[in-house]
């Protein structure tokens, strides 16, 4: 078992305890050891055998003894037990946003409700508003979060679907007969979220059936909906869908090409293959052959890839990302597709979080990180005081991690750590340290993380407020949303843009795959302002600074440039940016 699993088991038990009642100290023992397990550097099977789990600070003697457990046998049996001693409808409770474990507790306890169904009828009836520690307010919250989770329960993070997907076509990849296996859907465009997962295998017939039987019996695959001669669909183990279509070689560009989609996009470049009196489908091109169209002498036109295709259409090639009909085809056709910003540009980021707030990793562990991807600099941007929650800084603990981090830069010769913070915005707009603590920062992040409830023209005046101090650099997660979990706060962006960019201050594009917030239907706008952005991981851990591509994938999508990108600048030039010496 990996860390991360054996982190989500740890913290499983915290949450299921939590619900018991349990002692609170009990509980957070096993958070904070999710936690800590997750920042451990080095081989977490390597310290359990050599037993040093145990001399790992927050981890006492029973919990050594759970990872121990977890890691070599791969159960746990306390945790097993605990789960099977809950209805399993309360998993699903957990999911509804704004229902903790103390809530799940109470409707357990007060009214017997251990599923969504029950829950929500209960609501409906009214019968939440009179149960103590609910309310009026409550019950229409819980209402809301059930329609949410109703109308996601069919979608999936990028992220999660694309980790499926890669699982499958390496395994696919590689099997006897497979020319070309691809990712197509909206996967391939980098949508925040998908529906289902579209694979696309090029072989030569006679392979077909044992690649769809391969396919068929993947570990991964919960159920198969149908298998025929050339398409198999199945659904994973996760809960998503996910087609594999086998192609003759020689079709598959144009099949790649239809299957990325979108319908849009698809629409749009077959009407400009009819004015060429040709027709494009998913098997190729070929003449239109009828009406007044006979007799054209234009034959078929064989391609050898998607650039091939566009070509053919006189137009440049179109990255899927940008296959939205949003103007891309016109842009294709004038030549003024932009140049998009790739993950080998970045050389560093701007928010991150250290053990001195709530990241499970310290200044060196997350600088070294951030080293090893070839970064040049790294901007720490832990939580202010007012995140307590978050165990966010105070004063004095801010001038102990800037003396830190000088003396960390100290030893990283080539490589510069950034002292940055994440200030939280205040009800009022006002920020959560005075400019005088602001002023020691080599740069500002502000970002909202309470109130979010205020009417739409309050949180634009609050963020537009907070825009306007002179020491915010960036703004972070500008709309505070939780993909398929929470809704963005209502909020004007455009008016946060425009601000933005007349005061030359930059939005961050948070990279963390439930976030992707700026929204990539917003960045053309912005860029068009001549805003400037920031990717950024909002890393927790050190494996969190990779989430960074989740980000270009939003900034690809939203039209953005390596210009555009603050952080695709060297240090010598972000120091210029910031005004640091
Ligand atoms: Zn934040
Ligand atoms: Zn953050």
């Amino acid at each position: 078992m990996d860390k991360a699993r054996v982190a989500d088991v740890l913290d499983e038990i915290g949450t299921l305890l939590d619900i018991q009642g349990e002692n609170v100290f009990k509980c957070r023992a096993y958070h904070n050891a999710a936690r800590i397990v997750t920042g451990l550097g080095g081989d977490l099977a390597a310290l359990v055998s050599s037993g040093d789990i145990r001399n790992v600070k927050g981890i006492g003697e029973a919990l050594a003894e759970k990872i121990t457990e977890l890691v070599t046998t791969g159960k746990l049996a306390y945790y097993d037990e605990l789960k099977a001693s809950f209805p399993p409808g309360v998993f699903e409770m957990m999911k509804i946003q704004g229902v903790g474990p103390k809530k799940v507790r109470l409707l357990m306890e007060k009214l017997s409700i251990t599923t969504v169904a029950q829950l929500e009828l209960a609501c409906r009836e009214d019968r939440l508003a009179a149960v103590e520690g609910f309310g009026k307010k409550t019950q229409e919250n819980i209402l809301a979060g059930i329609e949410l989770l109703k109308k996601h329960s069919s979608q999936f993070l990028y992220s999660v679907a694309e980790r499926a997907a890669l699982t499958i076509l390496g395994r696919i990849a590689a099997l006897p007969g497979v020319i070309r296996a691809e990712i197509a859907g909206s996967l391939r465009r980098k949508k925040e979220v998908v529906g289902d997962i579209d694979i696309l295998v090029a072989a030569k017939k006679t392979h077909a059936k044992k690649i769809l039987s391969a396919f068929a019996s993947h570990e991964s695959v919960q159920r198969v909906l149908g298998e025929g001669e050339t398409k198999a669909s199945v659904v994973l183990d996760i809960g998503i869908n996910c087609d594999l279509r086998v192609v003759d070689p020689s079709e598959f560009p144009f099949a790649l090409n239809y299957f990325t989609g979108s319908k849009d996009h698809n629409v749009r470049i077959r009407s400009l293959a009819r004015a060429a009196d040709l027709s494009l489908n998913e098997y190729g091109f070929s003449p239109l052959g009828s009406g007044e169209k006979r007799g054209s002498s234009k034959r078929a036109v064989a391609c050898a890839s998607e650039e091939d295709i566009y070509a053919a259409l006189g137009l440049s090639y179109v990255p899927p990302e940008l296959r939205e009909d949003a103007g891309e085809v016109d842009a294709a056709l004038a030549r003024t597709l932009p140049v998009l910003v790739e993950e080998r540009d970045i050389r560093g980021t701007f928010h991150c979080h250290t053990t001195y707030s709530d990241g499970a990793n310290t200044v060196t562990e997350m600088a070294e990180a951030a080293r090893a991807l070839g970064w040049e600099y790294l901007g720490l941007a832990d939580h202010s005081k007012a995140a307590a929650y978050a165990n966010g800084l105070d004063e004095t603990r801010v001038r102990k991690q800037q003396k830190e981090i000088d003396s960390v830069n100290q030893k990283l010769a080539g490589f510069r750590i950034l002292k940055g913070i994440e200030v939280d915005i205040l009800a009022n707009g006002d920020l959560d340290f005075s400019d005088a603590t602001l002023a020691t920062f080599d740069y500002v992040v502000a970002s909202v993380h309470s109130g979010f409830k205020m009417s739409e023209a309050d949180m634009t005046k609050r963020i537009l407020k907070a825009l306007r101090n002179k020491y915010v650099t960036m703004i972070g997660h500008l709309t505070g949303r939780l993909l398929l979990i929470r809704e963005g706060y209502a909020l004007r962006q455009h008016e946060i843009i425009d601000a933005a960019a007349d005061s030359g201050k930059i939005i961050e594009i948070n990279a963390h795959p439930q976030r992707l917030d700026l929204d990539w239907r917003l960045c053309r706008y912005a860029k068009e302002k001549g805003m400037k952005f920031a990717i950024n991981p909002d890393a927790h851990v050190t494996d969190g600074l990779l989430d960074v591509r989740y980000g270009v994938g939003t900034a690809r999508k939203g039209w953005l440039e390596k210009k555009d990108i603050l952080n695709t600048s060297t240090l010598r030039e972000v120091e210029t940016y910031l005004s640091l010496t």
